[in-house]
């Protein structure tokens, strides 16, 4: 099944095809292997006879993957090739050549190999240079059309190049204007007031979902990425500017700008004023080598409604003592994102991150070593393979020495030689697996693995960006393996819930006396 260009691509073209060719092959009884579409590459550019969905069915077409024939069912001939008539020609002889039978739904015909009379040649050469030159035609139109709207625009003359217009403005009137809507336009200022203001984009979709205000699109709710698109929108100074796509490729902007194209919404000077306030909230969260920050991202839970908890950074804040600290929080997606959630709890991440951390460490301290002494056992039978190995060669190497020495023959000296060798062998892995038993059996000790542990936890706050991430990521697989739910608890009682090893429930919480954690831990409730 083919799908034509990018203008078609926005109706319900696809659909229609799609159905037509859907009940076209149930009515003849054919079984679909494969439906083909390429969505938005112009046939008239020819590029879907070598790329696309079409060109890999021709590539295996070649490659024998049908060996019993197959049928490619199409709406309409022009819909699988508006190349020049000749070009089409071939490569429909070369398809049908190979096996496949060409069908339409338009006039429901069929060329294959045995049906490609000279009638049904005429036919397709004709529909082929009509298609073409329709083609030509149209992308001339179109071209030269939006070419002279261009240079009129440019020239002052103002009038709605396309109806298409951003959310806070409506096309009105014959011949159209636009005209902002109020309300919209409103709320379209509220978000760069409250930029100014210092909120982030979170923090305005919360404040927008809060206060009630319905979204401008399909989503059901304010999100910060959309808040982030309208900040991002020059059509909210007035401004145009122009995007071009070529067939089947990426939007790029061209550069050029129309200005004074839209009803201005914003004014110049607040329009600068809250692009500058983001780009100091940018500068100031994204600090030099702050990957991989919060360890216990799409693990932590709000308890109250499930949400994620997600990392919030204020920034850096500057201590009575002079020393700088990150501001850094997890909060209640729900909360956040004004969705209903009452857990407004801030949780200062450094001081939830030791919290979490301290049971976990002491929950990998204490993990039962059962797997190394099968381990041991498997070590010890080893070596005393190696050792009978050893023996032997050792035996057969004196007593070709022997010989040699007694008879001074030349053979038993050559033997003696390669029997040696094999002794060396034997005896440099019987070394190696003997120093592999004294490392299983010189397992750390508790002070030894404190150490360890203590070393890499330093490593979580190191300096260098490069230490600092590979200690994250270890300790992160480490709770990722060893944590199965991690809940945040609030706002009453400001606490971590979590189960470790599938076996224990630990409970984490905030001692508003030390300004830290503390825990106890207990068997996971067989009732819950
Ligand atoms: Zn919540």
């Amino acid at each position: 099944m083919r799908w034509s260009s990018a203008e078609q691509s926005r109706g319900s073209t696809l659909e229609r095809q799609r159905d037509d060719c859907r009940r076209h092959a149930s009515e003849n009884e054919w079984s679909v292997v494969d439906e083909l579409v390429d969505d938005g590459i112009s046939a008239f550019k020819g590029q879907h006879a070598s790329t696309g969905a079409l060109g890999r069915f021709v590539a295996e077409v070649d490659a024998g993957r049908y060996p019993d024939g197959v049928v490619l069912l199409c709406e309409k001939l022009d819909r699988l090739s508006r190349q020049e008539p000749g070009k089409v020609f071939l490569w429909m002889m070369n398809l049908t050549e190979a096996g496949v039978t060409v069908a339409t739904v338009d006039g429901s015909r069929r060329y294959s190999k045995g049906n490609f009379d000279m009638a049904s040649i005429i036919e397709v050469v004709v529909k082929a240079q009509l298609s073409h030159e329709e083609s030509e035609k149209k992308s001339q139109r179109l071209g030269a059309a939006w070419a002279a709207k261009r240079r009129r625009l440019n020239s002052g003359e103002k009038f709605v190049m396309t109806r298409r217009a951003p959310a806070w403005l409506d096309v009105v009137g014959s011949p159209p204007v636009f005209i902002p809507n109020s309300e919209r336009a409103e709320i379209v200022r509220r978000i760069f007031e409250e930029t100014v203001a210092g909120f982030g984009k979170a923090h305005i979709a919360r404040n927008l979902n809060l206060d009630g205000v319905p979204p401008f699109g399909r989503a059901e709710a304010w999100h910060a990425s959309y808040v982030q698109k309208i900040l991002r929108n020059p059509a909210v100074i007035g401004e145009l500017h122009l995007a071009q796509k070529a067939r089947g490729g990426e939007r790029m902007m061209t550069g050029e700008v129309i200005l004074d194209y839209y009803p201005i919404v914003i004014d110049a000077d607040l329009h600068r004023r809250a692009m500058l306030a983001m780009k100091e909230r940018s500068r100031v969260s994204t600090g030099r080598g702050r990957r991989l920050v919060n360890l216990f991202s799409g693990l932590a839970r709000c308890d109250a409604c499930s949400s994620k908890m997600i990392f919030r950074s204020k920034g850096r804040k500057q201590r009575a003592d002079g020393s700088w600290v990150n501001e850094d929080y997890l909060v209640c997606d729900g909360y956040q994102r004004g969705r209903g959630c009452q857990n407004r709890t801030h949780y200062n991440y450094t001081i939830w991150e030791n919290g979490i951390l301290d049971p976990i460490i002491f929950e990998a301290l204490h993990e039962d070593h059962a797997a190394s002494q099968s381990e041991l056992r498997g070590n010890e039978i080893e070596i005393a393979q190696l050792e009978r190995i050893w023996e032997v060669a050792k035996a057969k190497a004196d007593s070709a020495l022997r010989i040699a020495i007694e008879t001074g023959r030349p053979e038993a000296q050559v033997a003696w030689t390669a029997l040696t060798d094999e002794v060396d062998i034997a005896s440099t892995k019987l070394e190696e697996a003997r120093e592999r038993l004294l490392a299983l059996k010189h397992a750390p000790s508790k002070e030894e693995q404190w150490e360890r542990i203590n070393g890499l936890r330093a490593s979580l706050h190191a300096d260098d960006g490069d230490v600092r991430f590979e200690a994250r990521s270890k300790v992160r697989s480490a709770i990722f393996a060893l944590v199965t739910d991690l809940r945040f608890h609030g706002p009453d009682t400001v606490g971590v819930t979590m189960i470790v090893g599938n076996e224990w429930s630990v409970t984490i919480d905030y001692n508003d006396m030390l300004g830290g954690t503390e825990w106890i831990r207990g068997p996971i409730d067989p009732m819950s």
